[in-house]
């Protein structure tokens, strides 16, 4: 019974008084992803890495808008999300207290515009993002005419890129000697 006793001493409180106390986490924790939207660029690097798919990315065309999603009910906390976002966008938190009244609430969601091509004017990317990657290519370019080259490529829209290429291997002499040797 002393040794008992003794051993109770020297432990102290084994448990802790939440919810009425806050618990102190751990240094490295893996709590409630955090999202900032100023810092998205909505490039969906993290819902394509996210192996839960508590991550999700809408398009509306006729909009012209993005909507980045994350649904804590899917979430496993795993901070794939973090590793890969180029802008720090999102980031786990020490945050653990996630439980909410209704399901709708579980889920957050932001909006991004999305930029017109240059070309056909349809809005095919993220403003941010194409904002992202010229700033990134103008970084890198050897000459100003190179640099508009760049930009003008990256404010065109897959599509354009398309129709641009195919009309250059059209009025290629390579087509050219094939179409006059049929
Ligand atoms: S922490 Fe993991 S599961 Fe949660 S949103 Fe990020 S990638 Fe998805
Ligand atoms: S990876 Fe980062 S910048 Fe890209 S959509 Fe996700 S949170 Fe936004």
């Amino acid at each position: 019974m002393f040794k008992l006793l003794k051993e109770v001493l020297r432990t102290g409180e084994a448990t802790v008084k939440y919810p009425f106390a806050p618990v102190e986490v751990a240094k490295d924790f893996r709590g409630k992803p955090e999202h900032q939207a100023a810092n998205c660029i909505a490039c969906a690097a993290c819902t394509v890495a996210c192996p839960a798919n508590a991550l999700g990315m809408e398009t509306d065309a006729g909009a012209g808008t993005r909507t980045w999603s994350i649904n804590y009910g899917r979430c496993v906390f795993c901070g794939r999300c973090e590793e890969v976002c180029p802008t720090d966008a999102i980031r786990l938190t020490p945050d653990f207290e996630l439980a909410v009244a209704v399901k709708a609430d579980l889920v957050r969601t932001a909006v991004f515009r999305l930029a017109p091509c240059v070309a056909c004017g349809k809005p095919f990317a993220p403003e941010k993002e194409v904002a992202y990657v010229t700033a990134l290519i103008e970084a890198t370019a050897p000459s100003e005419a190179d640099a508009e080259r760049r930009r003008q490529l990256v404010a065109t829209c897959p599509a354009c890129k398309r129709a641009h290429d195919l009309g250059q291997i059209a009025g290629s002499r390579v087509v050219r000697a094939m179409e006059t040797s049929r």
